[in-house]
């Protein structure tokens, strides 16, 4: 932007008729404009001459917000404007305390169309749950939630255990995967997860899955027809646990997305236990979290994933996404056998 100041300025003189009368006495001067012939006082600026005030206005720039005549003022790509309060009607807003600022575009959420904050505010805390930075309350683990999130955020663990228990029947009753798992259900802090978790990674991971299991080998030796021993040697699993943890605090329609993304896990270690690529587990995890989020009434969360850059869960998410697109849902399975001991 560059502040822009009128040529007329510098120029703009007014003249009057009579003082220059001896040289109205070789040639009639008309208005640049109106092409009327100038009898009285007139305005000359530059090589031009102007009747009145309101043909020269007629050459001025006009101001891209309100229209006004601009008398000098600001220009920026290209445009006019007549004063301050309509330049800045051009410039971002602040998504939080709403003023306009012409530099420190400092933050955004998820890429091009984030929303932008000013300077001071992008250096605010930023919130567990929606990313975003706020005027923040710390929990007690050290995160910080904002107001929006923490006006739905469930932080007792029997509410929390009753939305895991309805995300589970509608997973099984309107999507039908189900598992007969004995799920112990655990809404913890921040410090616990992390430590129960092998690739803890902050703002990604906010609740966990895990299935704790003994195996066991046994030898058993069969004596064939040719009355040669033998010996074969199983694997089988015992003191199978179940357990899903989520964060204390996650906003209701956080939660309910979180639980359906830990319940496809459940799901996938039930049907699939041999799959090893962490990137189909959280593409398929995040693929059941976006029909979960479409049941409850709450798509606008599936932007995330949609646009998430991360190349497990993001680019997990649309590998699976776009195989169901081409071979439905149904058929995972291949997907699933595809990867088998990758
Ligand atoms: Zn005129
Ligand atoms: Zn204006
Ligand atoms: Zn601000
Ligand atoms: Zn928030
Ligand atoms: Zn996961």
């Amino acid at each position: 932007m560059i502040r822009w100041r009128s040529k007329f300025f510098h120029t703009l003189l007014i003249f009057s008729a009579i003082s220059l009368s001896c040289l109205s006495l070789y040639a009639a001067m008309y208005c640049s404009v109106c092409k009327r012939q100038i009898t009285g006082s007139y305005i000359k600026s530059g090589d031009k001459v102007f009747c009145s005030q309101s043909c020269l206005d007629k050459t001025l720039p006009r101001c891209a917000i309100c229209g006004k005549v601009c008398n000098g003022g600001f220009q920026k790509n290209g445009k006019f404007y007549c004063s301050k309060p309509c330049l800045e009607k051009t410039l971002p807003k602040c998504a939080l305390c709403g003023k306009p600022f012409s530099s420190g575009m400092l933050f955004s959420n998820n890429g091009k169309d984030g929303p932008v904050y000013c300077a001071e505010c992008a250096a605010k805390p930023k919130c567990f749950a929606c990313t975003l930075p706020n005027d923040c309350e710390k929990l007690s683990d050290g995160r910080y939630i904002c107001r929006n999130c923490k006006a739905s955020a469930v932080f007792n663990e029997e509410q929390a255990l009753q939305i895991f228990n309805d995300v589970r029947k509608r997973l099984y009753e309107e999507l039908g995967y189900s598992t007969q798992h004995n799920i112990e259900f655990y809404a913890t802090d921040a410090k616990n997860l992390e430590a129960k978790s092998k690739n803890y990674s902050p703002g990604q991971e906010l609740g966990l899955y895990v299935c704790n299991f003994t195996i066991n080998t046994v030898t058993k030796t069969k004596v064939g027809w040719n009355l040669k021993a033998e010996e074969k040697t199983e694997e089988y699993k015992s003191n199978e646990k179940f357990s899903v943890y989520v964060l204390y605090g996650l906003p209701r329609k956080k939660l309910i997305e979180v639980c359906g993304h830990e319940l496809a896990h459940d799901w996938m270690q039930e049907n699939f236990p041999k799959t090893q690529d962490i990137k189909l587990k959280e593409g398929w995890a995040e693929y059941i979290a976006t029909r979960i989020n479409d049941l409850y009434e709450q798509s606008e969360m599936n932007k995330r994933m949609e646009e998430n850059k991360d190349p497990v869960y993001g680019d997990g998410y649309r590998m699976v996404k776009d195989f169901v697109k081409q071979n439905g849902v149904k058929n995972i399975g291949q997907l699933f056998r595809q990867h088998e001991g990758e």
